[in-house]
């Protein structure tokens, strides 16, 4: 073991993706130094955005904020940055395309569900109710029945059902195939990437449980700009105004021990940075090679190496005219673009109003991820002309496409249990990040939230 005696006073925080962002800042409100080391040049994670050569943005994923996001929006309030999201219509909408099902012929269908103006989770069950196209009678009674144990009895439910698929569960609680493909695979796409029979059931469950928590928690909005210009950098100086250093470009290679102690970090390009403690905010496949091998086998961690990572494509489609004309959340099953938004419609900051700028979340792309750029765009746009019939290889102005092989966790059944906590057996070693247990969704805020448990057992060691 490497002898090192002038260990800093800093916490250094290895990943400046939302976690890593949300640990320094709240370091900062106790009064703790901190220091954030950035593999990339660019903070941001599958947050961030960059430009591409033509200055249009290009970004790791589809971004929607939820109203549940209460941590995160209690942080985007600290930071004075609230008012960068774009609130949208309290409404999801589904685009099914034209013979999606054999219960209508002909075009393609819009489907909004307004969540309607009553407390939760009845507003969300109105919202079902007034389906047109999606449930007919008998559905919307199953849909009653089948939710109810997670509509009205919240996460305790969802948590006992981790060893079943999404699709395993929704046959035993009796509801039809109809509703499983139209309905529930896009929402299971959206979420983890994983088709609902892959998805553990508790996966969804739990979203599910937290749209009904309270009224405003199913209102989507997104970010008025891109994530690096809108919400990124803006954390950023913030948290240098308050005495946070930042590197990019900066690989953690390698921890440093001394005795049972974590003492810093040595980066790919051969530096070497000594901290009070260490928190990991690095993505669960980048962890796991931080983490000594011999450590991997203790119960605290032994999640990290276990975990699988869901590929997934995010595509940007600019087309020259208006071929949407909807700003939310749009979700479209049977389809590569399960969920998707016209960002050009939704928002002026990514500089495309003249035209439609449709940002896909492309899944499952376990197949689609080794294909060439050509054919997964023209694979994309034949299902995007389905719905959006001027959406043609003669209106679009550029594809580009963003492959990230290993995203949020598979939450595959068993997942659930494998999730680690924020301790590790190195009492001043820590684990913040959207995959560790802080029983949320992967998501922005389930890393924000992962973050003030991370620095809660910091601050908790106390020394
Ligand atoms: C296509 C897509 C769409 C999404 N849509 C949504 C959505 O609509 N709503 C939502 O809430 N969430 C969404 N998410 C999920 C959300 O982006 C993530 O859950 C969140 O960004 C995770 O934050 P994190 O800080 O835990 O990890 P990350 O964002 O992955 O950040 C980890 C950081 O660690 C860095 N790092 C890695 N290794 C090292 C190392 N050795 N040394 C130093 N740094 C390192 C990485 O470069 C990265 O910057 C989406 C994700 C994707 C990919």
């Amino acid at each position: 073991m490497e002898q090192i005696d002038d260990a800093s006073n800093e916490t250094l925080i290895l990943g400046g993706g939302p976690a890593g962002l949300a640990a320094a800042k709240y370091l900062a409100d106790a009064g703790h130094p901190a220091r954030i080391l950035e593999k990339r040049n660019i903070l941001g994670g599958k947050l961030s955005s960059w430009r591409d050569r033509d200055g249009d943005w290009l970004e790791s994923g589809l971004h929607a904020f939820f109203g549940g996001y209460t941590e995160l929006h209690a942080l985007l309030a600290d930071v004075g940055i609230s008012d960068h999201i774009l609130w949208q219509p309290h409404t999801l909408t589904w685009a099914l395309p034209p013979n999606f099902s054999p219960r209508w012929n002909g075009g393609t269908v819009f489907e909004e569900f307004h969540f309607v103006d009553m407390p939760a989770p009845l507003n969300g069950v109105g919202a079902v109710l007034s389906s047109r196209y999606i449930f007919n009678t008998i559905e919307k009674m199953l849909f009653a029945t089948g939710t109810l144990p997670v509509l009205f009895r919240n996460h305790g439910y969802a948590e006992h059902q981790d060893d079943l698929t999404y699709a395993q569960w929704h046959r035993k609680r009796g509801m039809t195939e109809h509703m499983l493909q139209t309905f529930f695979a896009p929402m299971a796409l959206a979420l983890n990437f994983t088709s609902v029979d892959n998805i553990s059931a508790e996966a969804l469950l739990r979203v599910m449980a937290y749209f009904a928590s309270s009224k405003e928690a199913s209102r989507a909005g997104f970010l008025d700009g891109p994530p690096s210009e809108r919400l990124i950098e803006p954390i950023a100086d913030h948290l240098r105004g308050r005495g946070v250093t930042i590197e990019t470009g900066a690989a953690a290679a390698e921890l440093l021990f001394s005795d049972d102690r974590c003492v810093g970090v040595r980066t790919r390009d051969g530096r070497t940075f000594h901290g009070r403690s260490v928190i990991l905010a690095a993505p669960v496949h980048d962890v796991a090679k931080l983490l000594p091998p011999d450590m991997l086998r203790d119960p605290l961690v032994a999640g990290v190496a276990k975990l699988e990572s869901s590929p997934v494509i995010n595509g940007h489609f600019w087309f020259d005219r208006k071929v949407s004309h909807f700003t939310n959340l749009m979700f479209s099953p049977g389809t590569l673009l399960p969920v998707h938004a016209d960002l050009g419609q939704a928002s002026d900051g990514y500089g495309w109003s003249k035209g439609s700028f449709i940002e896909v979340c492309i899944a499952p792309a376990d197949d689609l991820i080794g294909q060439d750029d050509d054919t997964v765009i023209e694979r994309v746009l034949t299902d995007m002309g389905k719905i959006y019939p001027d959406a043609t290889r003669e209106h679009l102005v550029k594809a580009r496409l963003v492959r990230i092989p290993k995203s949020v966790y598979r939450a595959k059944p068993g997942a659930e249990r494998l999730r680690p906590g924020f301790r590790t057996p190195v009492r001043n070693l820590f684990l913040s990040g959207c995959y560790t247990n802080h029983r949320f969704p992967a998501s922005i805020e389930g890393a924000v939230r992962s973050a003030r448990y991370a620095v809660e057992a910091v601050l908790a060691q106390g020394d």
